[in-house]
């Protein structure tokens, strides 16, 4: 099928496969008191309420605080032909003065749709902007369609923290990447 060698020229999907991060027994990344996967479900969600608000068709890998393999996870998305699949997650590392978010794909495909997400994500949030890679994480591998990894800012750094946990700016991280992916279509 054209649409998964990115041979393609119009960049249909009909359905965003929204991945929070982790959850259940897998917390994800802890510190100062937040955990990775409540962040991304409170993401998740806050995408899906947009999406669905533009008539766009969402399935969601999880949606309350439980456990989900990761082959599961590009399982539910391969159900999907026209989909994309956005994976939601937090950074975090020792070194607490890491700031920032990046974005990740593994196709063709997902790096023109990795480049207008990440290009939307940069254009409002005031953080640095640590760019738009290339890597085989396993979610990325095992999805057929078009897939992204977004990082949406690192919770191991005391500034960034607040950000993370706070409301507002998981509200601009969802509509801006919204924001992508409606362009992108
Ligand atoms: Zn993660």
């Amino acid at each position: 099928m054209l649409w998964l060698t990115g041979l393609c020229q119009g960049w249909s999907f009909d359905t965003v496969v929204i991945d929070p991060g982790h959850g259940g027994t897998d917390p994800g990344s802890e510190w100062f008191g937040v955990k990775e996967k409540d962040l991304t479900l409170d993401l998740g969600l806050r995408m899906e309420r947009i999406l669905q608000a533009r008539g766009i068709k969402t399935v969601m890998t999880r949606r309350t605080d439980v456990f989900v393999d990761l082959g599961e996870r590009a399982e539910i998305a391969n159900r999907h032909r026209e989909a994309v699949f956005i994976s939601l997650h937090f950074n975090a590392t020792v070194s607490g003065d890491i700031t920032g978010v990046e974005t990740y794909y593994l196709s063709e495909g997902g790096m023109r749709l990795a480049e207008v997400v990440h290009s939307h994500l940069m254009r409002k949030l005031n953080t640095r902007d640590r760019g738009v890679k290339r890597n085989s994480l396993k979610v990325l591998r095992d999805t057929k369609g078009m897939s992204i990894l977004i990082e949406g800012g690192f919770i191991s750094n005391r500034w960034e923290n607040q950000r993370c946990r706070a409301p507002w700016y998981r509200q601009i991280l969802a509509e801006e990447i919204v924001a992508g992916l409606i362009r992108f279509r």
